[in-house]
């Protein structure tokens, strides 16, 4: 599945290709970036059409986040630490022109989404706990 994307300004549109399924975060890193839960979905090529606009800021020691320098559209995620899961990168499903057919596989953090919403579905719901674990494994 191949979807076109842009910001809310329109300063920065991408092509991402070869989607795989979508993953909610409720870490508070995510909270903050997104303003709320913020719903990424995997790619395996994102190719920006119109890049100008396009900034990265280390959010952490194994990831980084690019968002619109213009109207601050949180864009996507990519994680920069080597390892199996060196240059992975999820993008924004909000950003995206059609999200019809977008499914969520996964909750990451979901003890620490706040209690007062609750995502529908029966998908894979993964601890900070069991996150960190997944991390800290050998590559
Ligand atoms: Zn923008
Ligand atoms: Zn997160």
């Amino acid at each position: 599945m191949d979807r076109t994307g842009k910001c809310l300004c329109g300063a920065v549109t991408f092509t991402a290709k070869s989607l795989g399924d979508a993953s909610a975060c409720h870490c508070g890193m995510c909270r903050r970036w997104s303003g709320g839960i913020w719903l990424g979905v995997s790619t395996k090529d994102l190719t920006f059409t119109q890049a100008d606009a396009v900034q990265t800021i280390q959010s952490s020691q194994w990831a980084e986040r690019g968002f619109c320098n213009k109207c601050g559209t949180s864009l996507f995620y990519r994680v920069t630490a080597d390892g199996k899961f060196a240059g992975h990168t999820s993008v924004s499903v909000g950003c995206l022109d059609d999200a019809s057919g977008i499914e969520i596989g996964r909750e990451w953090f979901i003890d620490r989404k706040p209690e007062g919403y609750t995502l529908a579905g029966d998908h894979e719901k993964v601890t900070e706990a069991q996150v960190m674990a997944m991390f800290a494994a050998p590559s």
